[in-house]
């Protein structure tokens, strides 16, 4: 896994799936992770996460950067996309299945629906399979044995410690269905673009130690992580691409741009709104504090953003 960005002292990435365009959520993603890694002269990686294929828009990917460009952003480098990255996954997973920290699991979706939810909702592995295969069932998805206690201080949240048997237990790391769980793919990408530093919301905040853990088994550099306030709706409920939140035209970038600044707790200066994308970027790169960034959840009604 040599790359030759991997020297640059901080590389920052924005990571977008292709299933919908990008909307306010998202902005907050890019514009903080790109702040982040330029005002510290690092580089800025955008990687397209298209590893589901089942769920990826054809033509996504374009409208997505085609957004970035409208709003001002310049990323280092080509594009990466997960789908060019298999190989890469399959070496990880061989590697943790020699050295044991993976296991078959014949589990289906009915044998765990009374099973315990670990604390991002997903199931609490029960251990069925962890000492092997009972008699009558055969290999479907491939876990990870969570072992252990895994703190680190997140740079917006602040210190993190999970107990992952207890909290999250032994995870996917290969699906039934044959495709790499996102939770492996992330960690191989994020070392595959030296990535030194990411900054993505706190929805993901959950999935932080399980990646942390990956990283530790192959021997990989762990990041530093910030995780960032979610930008809620009326009902409370994470503005995704599946609440439908509005998408971000490219006529409105300068006046959502400075919505986002305010939300990440940089409010430019009043002679600086409706000014070009770029210019705004600019300001915001010069003036960047990640201890200024809210810890906590704001409240944003979709029809004001
Ligand atoms: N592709 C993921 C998403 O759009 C983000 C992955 C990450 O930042 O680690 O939610």
């Amino acid at each position: 896994m040599t790359n030759p960005v991997a020297s640059a002292s901080v590389v920052g990435r924005f990571a977008p799936s292709p299933t919908g365009r990008l909307h306010f959520g998202s902005l907050l993603a890019a514009l903080a992770s790109h702040c982040d890694a330029r005002s510290r002269g690092g580089r800025w990686l955008v990687r397209i996460d298209d590893l589901d294929a089942a769920r990826v828009v054809p033509g996504m990917d374009a409208d997505i950067l085609r957004t970035l460009e409208a709003y001002g952003f310049a990323w280092d480098g080509e594009v990466a996309y997960q789908s060019r990255n298999l190989v890469h996954y399959e070496a990880a997973f061989a590697k943790l299945r020699e050295s044991a920290w993976l296991y078959p699991c014949g589990c289906s979706r009915k044998d765990l629906a009374e099973a315990p939810r670990a604390i991002d909702g997903s199931t609490l592995y029960p251990g069925t399979c962890r000492e092997g295969l009972p008699p009558g069932k055969a290999a479907r998805a491939w876990r990870f044995r969570a072992e252990g206690t895994v703190t680190f201080d997140d740079r917006i949240q602040g210190r993190v410690v999970e107990d992952l048997p207890r909290e999250v237990g032994d995870f996917v790391v290969k699906r039934a269905d044959g495709v790499f769980a996102y939770q492996l793919a992330v960690v191989i990408d994020d070392a595959l673009g030296g990535v030194t530093d990411v900054v993505r919301g706190a929805d993901l905040l959950g999935s932080t130690a399980r990646q942390i853990a990956l990283h530790r088994a192959l021997e990989l550099p762990v990041p530093r992580y910030a995780h960032l306030p979610v930008a809620v709706d009326a009902h409370g409920d994470k503005l995704s691409k599946q609440t439908l939140a509005r998408p971000l035209e490219a006529a409105e970038a300068s006046a959502r741009i400075a919505q986002a600044l305010d939300f990440l707790g940089h409010a430019p200066p009043a002679e600086l709104r409706g000014a070009p994308p770029a210019e705004l970027l600019a300001w915001a790169v010069a003036h960047w504090d990640i201890g200024k960034v809210p810890t906590i959840r704001q409240y944003y009604h979709p029809d004001t953003l």
